[in-house]
């Protein structure tokens, strides 16, 4: 048993690299986050090392009664932190978690109504080469021109194609859904609503967005990005015959035995979201969102060619639309990255360039809210990616910046004395 840097010299470098890129760089890719370093711990323990098919009590493996306390915990902890009856916290990923509720409740060729992933909805919810779009009719619903999702034709298209159900979620959106209507109109056809809440549980958690779970027949998520836990996915609803069918489509209907030492860091993370240090920091989360917001629509942004798709946030990002810019995404990105400035580009509706190209941003605050980003912080990253879009960029001003970025990375330290 000998340490990872004499087993394994190549990796044990390669992961001291990323500490190292993770601390010394500004994170605001808006789905990743930080994981404290409990979670860390209980995700690198010997639950790794059992098998434990089923769930607790009911297990087809023996030796699961410490595990069982583990998945026990975390299936309590989830459905206070979210007023949820049941839950089920084995999906590997978000992805799985959609999976399984898709299995438990649709059958081949069902019709679904999810947002277009080119209006800011995920691959699960029914992108052409992804599982979902492979099996299900699927009918997408888009934004409207002021970039909100537009209602009345998520109403229109679900009395026309009558879905199985509707997916009601985001991976680019910078705004509150409206659950009420939503579930209004999945009523009125008789469709399953699903909320996706994978973006922001967290917010959800801390009680600074409205909760999916009382309007929802179920609600996924993943548990790495605003919730700032282990990578996982997670399953709830109140309705007892639609848990059982969840807890069968999981296992075995989709995967087998759980990751009990994810299941445990997820158990530490849902115990960590119930606290009043995380509502705070979700409060600087989207404050830090807010700020970025108001500094990229100002004048000189403006005359840069920079928009802020709907005009702001609510949220834990800023969609930033460049289609007036001289940059486009892919360019964009790179800039910030130079800098030392982790982004995603990201298609805007509409948008006339290749998703791999794209003309626009995605850019997050979690990662660096949990870092202890304050407001007066956020302003300067704020600053420093607006100086970064700004037309005839020069190699001296991308020096300038990179100084700012080392500065703001130097005084708030990631996992002080952690080696991987
Ligand atoms: N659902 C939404 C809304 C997401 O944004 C994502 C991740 O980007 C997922 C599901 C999938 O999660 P995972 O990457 O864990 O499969």
């Amino acid at each position: 048993n000998q340490d990872l840097a004499q087993v394994d010299p190549d990796i044990a470098a390669a992961l001291e690299a990323e500490r190292r890129r993770q601390e010394s760089t500004l994170e605001m890719i808006a789905s990743e986050n930080f994981a404290p370093l409990s979670v860390l711990q209980a995700q690198g323990s010997v639950a790794t090392n059992k098998y434990a098919e089923g769930y607790p009590g009911r297990r087809y493996y023996a030796g699961c009664e410490h595990v069982d306390v583990v998945e026990s915990l975390a299936i309590e902890r989830l459905t206070a932190l979210f007023g949820a009856r049941f839950a089920n916290v084995q999906p590997h990923s978000g992805a799985q978690a959609n999976t399984a509720v898709f299995f438990a409740l649709l059958r081949h060729g069902d019709t679904i109504l999810g947002l277009d992933l080119a209006h800011g909805g995920h691959l699960t919810h029914g992108m052409r080469l992804n599982y979902s779009g492979r099996t299900f009719r699927v009918v997408p619903y888009h934004v409207g021109d002021d970039g909100l999702v537009d209602m009345d034709e998520v109403e229109r298209l679900a009395r026309e194609h009558r879905p199985k159900m509707i997916i009601a979620g985001w991976s680019a959106y910078p705004r509150v859904l409206d659950f009420v209507r939503f579930r209004a109109i999945a009523d009125q056809v008789g469709a399953f609503l699903m909320v996706d809440m994978a973006h922001f549980a967290g917010l959800v958690a801390a009680g600074l967005h409205p909760n999916p779970v009382p309007y929802a027949h179920v609600t996924t998520s993943t548990t790495h990005k605003t919730l700032g836990g282990p990578r996982g996915g997670i399953i709830l609803t109140d309705d007892p015959d639609i848990a059982k069918k969840l807890n069968q489509a999981v296992f075995p209907g989709t995967q087998g035995g759980p990751l009990e030492h994810v299941i445990a860091a997820k158990a530490v993370a849902f115990k960590i979201a119930a606290g009043e240090e995380f509502n705070e920091r979700q409060r600087r989360t989207i404050e830090g969102a807010r700020i970025l917001a108001e500094r990229l629509t100002r004048p000189d942004a403006v005359a840069a060619g920079v928009d802020v798709l709907t005009g702001g946030t609510d949220v834990h990002l800023v969609l930033v639309d460049l289609r007036r810019s001289e940059l486009d995404g892919q360019q964009a990105e790179d800039r910030l990255h130079d800098v030392g400035i982790t982004v995603n580009r990201n298609a805007v509706p509409n948008d006339p360039r290749p998703p791999m190209v794209t003309s626009g941003l995605r850019i997050g605050t979690p990662a660096l809210a949990t870092r202890g980003f304050t407001a007066d912080d956020f302003r300067e990253v704020a600053d420093i990616v607006a100086a970064a879009l700004q037309p005839g960029f020069t190699a001296d001003a991308a020096a300038k910046l990179r100084a700012r970025v080392a500065a703001l990375a130097a005084r708030r330290p990631l996992y002080p004395g952690l080696r991987p």
